[in-house]
């Protein structure tokens, strides 16, 4: 079975290519009926929380609505046809031809220039937005173009399961600190993971007509994070296209009530699945469709891979000499061993993160645990107050994990063409308190020059990741 990411579905430009270092809204995208927006390329175009922003000069040169500006009131005024919207700076009460309205976030003002969002002036003056979140795209119909489906009224497929098929817009639970947050949603390897900072005690049920599996996460928002990371829409809505698992087509995701506060995910099937809801743990909620009739937690019989990008989100890691993120480096690394562990039939893998996230050690650990995976491999790059400190370390702590840092070391070594610092043993939380071999690499010294310059190509990150699984493959005798 292919499988796709793990934790947050996608992960956003900066991560493949960090040497850009863009802001997440810099690979936005705009098409309006197919065509591409000329977009100012100085990062005025902005994700932020999931919203869009754009520029009222794109609003009025792209866009081609009339677009006036007082400066005192800080009013944005958006004509086209019969429609006048009026926006204020830093409010997120709007009208619409005098009626009120509600904006999730309000216009803001940012180095001179007003930035409004996206989806609500276009949807107010009758078109479709839609949204690939793969991509960072956001696509415009106008009212007599696309597919007859232009009424504007609403994204359509990130609508999660609301039985009337009408999006009624919900407003964010704002900040109870009771409420679990949601970091994240992935479905990868054919089980869906739901990635909460708190014990929420989910409830899974089996739907027909069509089938689908629907989780209920009580007492839950979406963390602000979310929306960086994974399409969250104004109104709190989200999916994701499913193409590489043939029972499964989508998954939908939403702020489903305010009150009280409930998240909805919705798997989409092609027919009705069976499939066990992991909820002993308080880090992640589960859902295996790996299951046929074998035992949960996963019964698909092949060896476990947990890959474990280090650091992510607020923890950025060590920074490197030109001042790159570890945490940039190892996800990208994570991401190509997830590219070629895709291509092996014979191993299963699991990543703890798949974007740029924060993942507690605790977390990771207990994924693997929770999972019984049959081996961890944790991605890092190491620092040194001396400059001169070079090269290519694995680390263990459990002696159980030993013949597996040998193996992952060698072609660690070979793979790096760095000096190698051999095999050590330190108590790092990761290898310790997982229950199955588990190793540490460290693919060279940020804080040196020649490692760093090294570490940041393409190259190298591809030499090293075939590396990881090709240690993989030894150790579990795999050809
Ligand atoms: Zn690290």
């Amino acid at each position: 079975m292919k499988k796709i990411g793990f934790l947050m579905f996608l992960f956003v430009f900066i991560f493949a290519f960090p040497a850009t270092g863009q802001a997440a809204g810099g690979g936005t995208s705009i098409y309006l009926n197919g065509e591409a927006l000329k977009l100012p390329s100085n990062g005025q175009v902005q994700n932020v929380k999931g919203n869009v922003m754009i520029p009222i000069r794109v609003v009025m040169e792209e866009l081609g609505f009339d677009v006036d500006w007082e400066k005192r009131t800080r009013t944005v005024t958006i004509k086209q046809s019969d429609t006048t919207i009026k926006l204020i700076v830093n409010q997120t009460s709007a009208t619409v031809n005098g009626k009120k309205a509600t904006l999730s976030i309000a216009p803001m003002l940012k180095q001179d220039t007003t930035l409004v969002p996206l989806r609500f002036v276009s949807e107010q003056m009758g078109l479709t937005v839609g949204w690939d979140n793969a991509t960072k795209t956001v696509y415009l119909i106008t009212p007599n173009n696309g597919n007859g489906n232009g009424n504007g009224a609403s994204a359509g497929p990130g609508n999660a399961d609301s039985g009337s098929g009408v999006t009624q817009p919900v407003p964010a639970p704002g900040a109870n600190p009771d409420l679990a947050s949601v970091k994240g949603i992935s479905f990868d390897a054919n089980r869906l993971i739901i990635a909460v900072d708190k014990n929420v005690t989910a409830n899974a049920f089996l739907l027909s007509d069509p089938d689908r599996i629907v989780i209920d996460l009580p007492e839950s928002k979406f963390d602000e994070s979310f929306g960086n990371n994974q399409m969250l829409d104004a109104y709190f809505n989200g999916f994701m296209d499913i193409n590489d698992y043939p029972d499964v087509t989508k998954v939908r995701y939403s702020q489903y009530s305010d009150s009280p506060a409930t998240i909805r995910v919705v798997i989409d099937l092609q027919q009705a699945k069976n499939y066990s809801l992991i909820n002993s743990n308080d880090g992640f909620i589960i859902v295996d469709l790996n299951v046929d009739q074998t035992i949960p937690p996963r019964g698909n019989g092949k060896p476990l891979v947990v890959i474990d990008a280090g650091h992510g989100g607020t923890d950025p890691g060590a920074i490197s000499v030109t001042k790159k993120r570890e945490k940039d480096f190892n996800l990208a690394v994570a991401k190509k061993v997830e590219n070629l562990l895709k291509k092996e039939n014979e191993i299963d893998y699991v990543l703890t993160r798949s974007t740029d996230v924060f993942v507690t050690l605790q977390d990771r650990a207990k994924l693997a645990n929770e999972m019984k995976a049959d081996l961890f491999v944790s991605l890092h790059a190491n620092s040194s107050t001396s400059s001169a400190a070079s090269g290519v370390e694995t680390y263990y702590t459990r002696k159980d994990s030993l013949p597996f840092a040998q193996v992952m070391h060698k072609h660690l070594v070979q793979s790096s063409g760095l000096p190698d610092r051999k095999v050590r043993t330190q108590s790092l939380h990761v290898t310790r308190e997982t229950t199955m071999p588990a190793v540490l690499l460290e693919f060279g010294y940020l804080s040196n020059k020649k490692d760093e310059a090294l570490l940041y190509t393409e190259k190298f990150q591809n030499g090293v990741a075939q590396g990881v699984v090709s240690g993989i493959k030894e150790y579990l005798g795999l050809k």
